[in-house]
């Protein structure tokens, strides 16, 4: 495998380096590098998601037609690797990633024009209603009832773990049309409106103390059928597809940016010579190795026109535990300053330097944040499950 890049590459490497130079602004900069979530405050993302849209980067993997950057996998990764090393604040993939792909594939036209470019330019704030109290690795046993009045349906039940739905001003959701057959057959695909009368927006605060999830519940929400993506009672297909666009990504140019900070601090606190913390971080220094040049195998792939098979599941499970290794890593090099979080302190613009080494203000918060990253999008074990059948043949 040839892992250098081409002559053109690396031209669109510095034009991308100098572009970020340029565009990010020390506060920009200050929140990527204090967040503590893969999904950064929409008062950071937002800002930072307009000045990719009038560069027209916004959307990398999107097509020119629909206002997308129409790059190819090996210039994707390369943007990607530079934002994730110039620290900048992570796009909320809800819009850009998710449904918005998946209107291009399932939307009508009316839909695709109206919905489309207000993703691009971040208009509207989406969120994900899928998971229910009862319904999340077994998705397809969901709830919420959908009956259908004239030109609405008719939304009673809730969703749970609604990643950022107190911000959303949409949600595209799975609902329930049919009740009798297969479960998955009786699902149906639709966009609404969270300012609909009858929704309301529960917080749940984490064990991180983040605001970050919700309960979000439906009494009687009149949505018009024309929010519709599919068929009725089809929705299920329009949802696996998408799900592909939730499961895709590299993921090793952000652990080896975490990696060079546990490092940093480490170092500062003289840990680097001790056996068994050394030990620990070479193991995950190997393991994301391992990860990123399976990324570039999943890009050839890719870029062969070949299937990359189980390659998502297998990254996305060592991605994770990576990760949850380096946040011990760093609550171990913390130590005592590695304290519960003080999300005040880690705006920027605040006198970090007044509460402590700036280290202790995200180790443990990211530490426990992360514990989340082995449950959302498919759990670990789910993955396992995939890897065992596609794999093994079990
Ligand atoms: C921080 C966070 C943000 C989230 N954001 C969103 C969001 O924005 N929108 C949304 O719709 N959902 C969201 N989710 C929900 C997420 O998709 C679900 O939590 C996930 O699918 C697991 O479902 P569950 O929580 O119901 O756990 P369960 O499915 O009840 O699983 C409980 C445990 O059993 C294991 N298990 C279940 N089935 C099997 C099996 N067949 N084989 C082996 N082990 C199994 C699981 O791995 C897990 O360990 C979020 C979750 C979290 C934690």
């Amino acid at each position: 495998m040839d892992l250098s890049l081409t002559a053109d590459e690396r031209a669109f490497q510095d034009e991308v380096r100098a572009f970020l130079d340029e565009a990010l602004t020390p506060e920009l900069r200050a929140a990527g590098r204090l967040a503590t979530s893969v999904f950064a405050e929409p008062e950071f993302s937002l800002p930072w998601q307009r000045k990719l849209f009038e560069k027209g980067w916004v959307a990398p993997s999107w097509p020119k037609a629909y206002g997308g950057a129409g790059w190819g996998e090996m210039k994707r990764a390369i943007f990607a690797a530079e934002c994730a090393r110039a620290g900048a604040p992570a796009l909320s993939p809800m819009g850009l990633r998710m449904v918005g792909p998946c209107l291009m594939g399932h939307g009508t036209e009316e839909q695709k024009a109206f919905f489309l470019p207000r993703i691009l330019a971040g208009e509207d704030y989406w969120c994900q209603g899928y998971s229910e109290p009862g319904a999340g690795s077994d998705l397809a046993s969901l709830q919420l009832r959908a009956d259908s009045d004239g030109d609405h349906y008719v939304l009673n039940g809730s969703k749970i773990w609604t990643t950022h739905a107190h911000y959303a001003n949409r949600m595209f959701c799975l609902v329930r049309t049919r009740f009798e057959g297969k479960p998955q057959q009786g699902i149906t695909f639709l966009l609404l409106e969270m300012a609909t009368p009858g929704i309301t927006v529960a917080p749940i605060i984490t064990l991180a103390g983040d605001h970050e999830v919700n309960q979000v519940f439906f009494d009687n929400v009149r949505v018009p059928k024309s929010g519709r993506v599919g068929e009725e009672n089809h929705g299920w297909t329009v949802a696996k597809y998408l799900l592909e666009f939730e499961r895709g990504g590299g993921s090793a140019p952000g652990l080896k940016v975490a990696l060079g900070r546990v490092r940093g601090l480490a170092g500062a606190e003289g840990l680097l010579d001790d056996p068994d913390f050394r030990g620990r971080l070479i193991d995950v220094e190997v393991l994301v190795e391992a990860i990123e040049m399976t990324e570039h195998r999943v890009l050839a792939a890719i870029a062969g026109g070949r299937n990359p098979g189980p390659a998502s599941s297998m990254l996305k499970t060592q991605g994770t535990e990576a990760m949850q290794a380096i946040d011990e890593l760093a609550i171990d090099a913390a130590a005592p300053y590695a304290r519960v979080d003080q999300p005040a302190a880690r705006k920027p613009g605040a006198n970090i330097e007044a509460v402590g080494p700036a280290h202790s203000l995200t180790a443990m918060p990211r530490y426990l944040n992360n514990r989340a990253a082995s449950i959302y999008g498919g759990s670990n074990q789910i993955q396992r499950d995939i890897m065992a059948r596609l794999i093994l043949g079990l």
